[in-house]
C-alpha cells in the first residue's frame, strides 16, 4: 500500500545523473510522482526546506520553492449535507 507521494529531482551538479526522490505524505498518498515543475501545493509546502542525499554523488540537497506560493484563491459554498 503506498502511503506517500514523489518528486523526483535530477542533482543540480552537471557531471552527476543522481535522481532525487524526496517523499511527502501530504497529498494523496497514492505513490504519484510529480515532476519539480509541477507540484501540487499542499506536497510543496511540506517537503519545503528537506534534505536529501544524492544517491550517486553524496551531496546533500534542499528543497525550496522557485516562486513564492504568496496566497491562493479560495471560496466557501453551500454544505448542502446539512
Ligand atoms: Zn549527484
Amino acid at each position: 500500500m503506498g502511503c506517500f507521494d514523489s518528486v523526483y529531482f535530477g542533482c543540480p551538479d552537471r557531471q552527476c545523473i543522481g535522481l532525487v526522490e524526496f517523499q511527502s505524505k501530504a497529498g494523496g498518498c497514492d505513490l504519484e510522482v510529480f515532476q519539480p515543475e509541477c507540484v501540487p501545493l499542499s506536497i510543496a509546502g511540506d517537503i519545503e526546506g528537506d534534505v536529501e542525499m544524492c544517491p550517486e554523488c553524496g551531496t546533500s540537497l534542499k528543497v525550496r520553492l522557485l516562486q513564492s506560493t504568496g496566497t491562493v484563491a479560495m471560496t466557501v459554498e453551500r454544505d448542502n449535507d446539512r
